[in-house]
């Protein structure tokens, strides 16, 4: 059998995708109703959900909870409380983990060392509508139950875009450059996804790379116990 991993707060399957490419069989939670999420799916409340009859969890607590609210220093419970939360919980649980956020100080700082994932590592990217080819600049915070090597992020100096807001942003030059809707669905390869699956999504190869590890934690977790 399979071993199964519980994808906590799953969207629309990026994360998913990968695990289930690495052997998983995958089990997704989400408040939202998510239609195009490619395995079983439960609408539900991820921060509580039951752990039990799984071998691995994956969780992705919404950015949003941290980046805006953790900005104005608060940590009740709807300003911050999630992430944290979801770091107690899984250490607690004994089960191998995953647990993904995007790259700021406040994160960093509850996900003591956690790797950190690029695009360029994986070979990511798309065309932009002038023909350039620009690698996924998308950098994501990973903090594992087990230990870990990552390639280097080659990102630095080179063309690159991000997946974020909508609509192709910036190829006449400036700040930062977003992949048109199509453009976004390739370089995160995704092409199932929305737009704002993509934007909230993690590129399945991220995911089948730590799959990969974490079936073998969980294999050694079940040999220890046989
Ligand atoms: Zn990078």
């Amino acid at each position: 059998m399979k071993p199964r991993l519980l994808d906590l707060f799953c969207c629309e399957g990026g994360a998913g995708t990968g695990y289930a490419r690495a052997g998983f069989d995958v089990v997704g939670v989400d408040i939202d109703s998510q239609p195009r999420y490619p395995y079983e799916f439960h609408q539900g409340d991820a921060s509580t959900w039951s752990l039990v009859g799984f071998d691995a969890v994956h969780a992705s607590p919404p950015c949003e909870d941290h980046s805006v609210t953790m900005a104005f220093g608060l940590n009740d419970r709807g300003t911050g409380w999630l992430l944290p939360h979801t770091v107690t919980r899984l250490r607690e649980s004994g089960l191998p983990f995953v647990i993904e956020n995007v790259e700021s100080k406040a994160v960093r700082a509850h996900m003591p060392g956690a790797i950190r994932l690029c695009g360029s590592m994986f070979g990511l990217g798309a065309e932009d509508s002038r023909g350039n080819w620009r690698i996924l600049r998308r950098h994501r915070l990973f903090l594992t139950s087990f230990p870990l090597l990552v390639p280097a992020c080659t990102c630095r100096g080179r063309l690159v875009g991000g997946v974020y807001g909508h609509g192709e942003q910036g190829v006449n030059g400036g700040r930062g450059y977003g992949f048109a809707a199509d453009r976004a669905r390739e370089a995160m390869g995704m092409p199932w996804a929305s737009r704002d699956g993509c934007t909230e999504g993690i590129p399945p190869a991220y995911t089948e790379f730590l799959g990969e590890r974490l079936m073998s934690a969980v294999l050694e977790r079940r040999a220890v116990a046989a």
